[in-house]
């Protein structure tokens, strides 16, 4: 019991134990923050080197941006001088010219032709007044009244004053036009003769010297130092992610020129690439996190099973059930150490093993062979089977043994599953009890005997004395001269009736003194019962108790003979002995019997103590007794009797009995063996 608690206490401590995580967990974690490591280094390295790459297309970038930026200045600087040679070449041709106008339109049609980005080209003479001009004489409109507006007015009276080209800040005409105008003064020997004007829209400047192909790439401003833009060339309206700025000298006045370079496609395509970057790592992380998960339920899963496997095995190991699995063909498959510890051979020694197997018994191998046949056919008793097994020391046992099917994972039948129990000792045990409840009933066997003795004396006294008497009359008649030896005869046949009285008295209880194994054969209870009858009558006349029976004709019953006088003596003496105090007309005793269909029940009633109801359920416990020299077994042994009769035996009050007390004891037998 202790060792087994010891078992218990192992088993229970090793499933505390299993919950708790072990070090294969804490390297499984260590083995997954690696490649999660790794992932976030890969990562940064991408993205670094996304961005010196991106660093890097800004810097080549804004190199050509700038490169650009200063082609455009030097070409719209070398136009504009260009134009400004041009103007003071026809300046210096006006002067002294008889014919200037047609000398005027001549040249300005030319230049206006040649630089469309000059709106147009007028010629003043030193009040201010228009002589000519192209392509058209009306001026814009706001400069119609005082010649322009004050902007201009103010870069004449400059241009006027200092002798030489100058450029008027830009303004704006109506519908938001800025224009720049240039003024060249016309001098004829010292002396102011007029102005040539040259209107340069800003739009329009843009629009004719900055080429195509530049505005592909990039965005053209003008502004000023207050950022109002003038004029802008541009292929689309998008806010480029680089911009330059660069004076725009001329005309100057804090004009600049303003590139920006458009989002080229290239940066969604790295955007997206980046996008990419992230998602994939994200799928990465994903992945790695439902691969955690599962590595986790696996590792989960292998602790349970292998606190599964130590638990079985230290349940395996703690059984005293010998277990043995054998397949379909009989080979033995598996045995638990139990079942090694029975037989005495080793594991190794049995697994693998077909019959005819080493701890079968050689003079029992036929037997042991067939029992064997019946249980691969799936003959097996199902409440297990007792068989002689032989261990190696080649001493016998007994075995009970369970076999059972063994079913695997899929459902399968795959073999056969025993279990097998030594049970030499229990049948020791039991052979031992048997063999001493056999010794108690035959003790109490004669016991009763012992009690009946003086009766059966005194019965045997009898047909003794009568013998005696005839042996003596007929003696008396021998003596006689005339003897008729004819006249002996009737005396010598009643001699014999008593001798063979007395011999039946002997045999009778020579029979029930008999120690014979017991053994069931057909009997007939109305034998049994006079037997009985002839054994209490002496006592019962001593005791003046009138016995009734009523015994109909009754079918042979299975039955031992003697066990059922036992059983039947036992009753009937208890019957008397309570009637004692019975008053002497109610000292009655009736034995009954009655037939069913599957079984006999036969009952002796008194009409004596009864039962106190304290004591009813001792009754047939062994050892019980109320009386000063009782021995308190019969009961019990009568009880143990009909139950190996397969019949019960009970007691109730006789209701019947006219002194009002009374005990029926009653006992059913089966009508057919079973
Ligand atoms: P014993 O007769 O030696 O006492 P038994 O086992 O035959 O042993 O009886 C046990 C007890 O049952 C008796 O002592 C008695 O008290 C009670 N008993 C048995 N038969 C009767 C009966 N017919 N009426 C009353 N009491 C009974």
């Amino acid at each position: 019991m202790a060792g087994r608690q010891k078992t218990w206490c192992t088993i229970s401590a090793m499933r505390n134990i299993a919950p708790t995580p072990p070090s294969s967990a804490r390297r499984l974690r260590w083995l997954l923050a690696l490649p999660k490591l790794g992932i976030v280094l890969l990562l940064a390295a991408i993205l670094s080197l996304l961005w010196l790459l991106h660093r890097n297309e800004m810097e080549e970038e804004r190199a050509a941006l700038i490169k650009d930026v200063l082609w455009l200045e030097q070409s719209l600087r070398f136009h504009l001088n260009s134009n400004e040679e041009q103007l003071q070449q026809l300046a210096a041709d006006l002067t002294g010219q008889t014919e200037a106008k047609k000398l005027f339109r001549l040249r300005a049609g030319h230049q206006l032709k040649n630089n469309p980005e000059i709106s147009q080209l007028l010629w003043f003479d030193a009040q201010g007044s228009v002589i000519d001009a192209l392509p058209t004489t009306t001026l814009p409109d706001q400069e119609i009244a005082a010649f322009g507006p004050p902007v201009a007015a103010k870069a004449f009276e400059l241009a006027s004053r200092l002798g030489k080209r100058y450029y008027s800040e830009p303004f704006f005409l109506e519908g938001n036009r800025a224009v720049v105008e240039l003024m060249n003064p016309i001098f004829d020997e010292g002396q102011l003769k007029g102005m040539l004007v040259v209107v340069y829209p800003l739009d329009a400047l843009l629009g004719n010297l900055v080429p195509w192909w530049f505005t592909e790439k990039y965005k053209v401003e003008i502004i000023d130092d207050n950022d109002i833009q003038y004029a802008t060339k541009t292929n689309i309206d998008n806010k480029g992610s680089q911009s330059y700025e660069i004076p725009f000298d001329p005309p100057g006045f804090g004009m600049k020129l303003r590139i920006s370079n458009y989002q080229n496609a290239d940066n969604s395509l790295q955007r997206g690439l980046t996008l990419a970057i992230f998602a994939l790592a994200a799928g990465v992380f994903w992945s790695l996190w439902i691969v955690r998960d599962l590595m986790k339920k696996r590792s989960q899963a292998e602790e349970a099973l292998s606190a599964e496997h130590a638990f079985r095995t230290a349940m395996e190991d703690s059984l005293t059930v010998g277990m043995r699995a054998r397949d379909l063909n009989g080979k033995v498959i598996y045995v638990n150490p139990a079942f090694c510890k029975i037989t005495g051979f080793s594991r190794e020694e049995i697994v693998g093993t077909t019959p005819p197997m080493p701890y079968w018994v050689p003079e029992q191998i036929e037997e042991t062979f067939a029992q064997h046949q019946r249980v691969m056919a799936g003959n097996a008793p199902p409440d297990g089977f007792e068989i002689t097994f032989m261990r190696k020391n080649g001493e016998r046992f007994d075995a009970l043994v369970y076999e059972a099917k063994l079913i695997d994972g899929k459902g399968q039948h795959t073999g056969w599953m025993a279990s097998i129990l030594d049970v030499t000792e229990r049948n020791r045990a039991e052979e031992f009890a048997r063999m001493q409840h056999e010794q108690l009933q035959f003790t109490s066997r004669l016991v009763t005997m012992g009690e009946m003795a003086s009766t059966l004396a005194h019965e045997l006294n009898q047909p003794l004395a009568a013998i005696a008497s005839y042996n003596t009359g007929c003696l008396n008649l021998l003596d006689r001269p005339a003897c008729d030896v004819r006249e002996i005869r009737p005396a010598l046949e009643k001699i014999g009736v008593q001798a063979q009285r007395a011999g039946k008295i002997i045999r009778r209880v020579h029979d029930f003194v008999r120690k014979s194994e017991p053994k069931r054969a057909p009997c007939a209870l109305g034998e049994v019962i006079e037997d009985c009858l002839g054994f209490v009558e002496p006592d019962a006349r001593k005791r003046r108790i009138r016995i009734e029976c009523t015994i109909p004709g009754l079918p042979p019953i299975p039955a031992d003979r003697l066990m059922l006088e036992q059983v039947l003596l036992n009753l009937i003496r208890n019957g008397m002995e309570a009637m004692a105090a019975t008053p002497e007309a109610d000292r009655v005793l009736h034995i009954a019997t009655e037939t069913t269909d599957s079984e006999l029940r036969i009952s002796v009633s008194d009409q004596g103590c009864g039962i106190a109801p304290e004591i009813r359920d001792k009754l047939f416990t062994a050892f019980f007794t109320t009386k000063p020299e009782g021995m308190g077994v019969g009961l019990s042994i009568c009880r143990s009797i009909i139950e190996f009769h397969r019949g019960r035996l009970w007691a109730e009050d006789n209701t019947h009995s006219p002194t009002g007390s009374g005990t029926i004891f009653a006992f059913t037998l089966p009508l057919e063996a079973a």
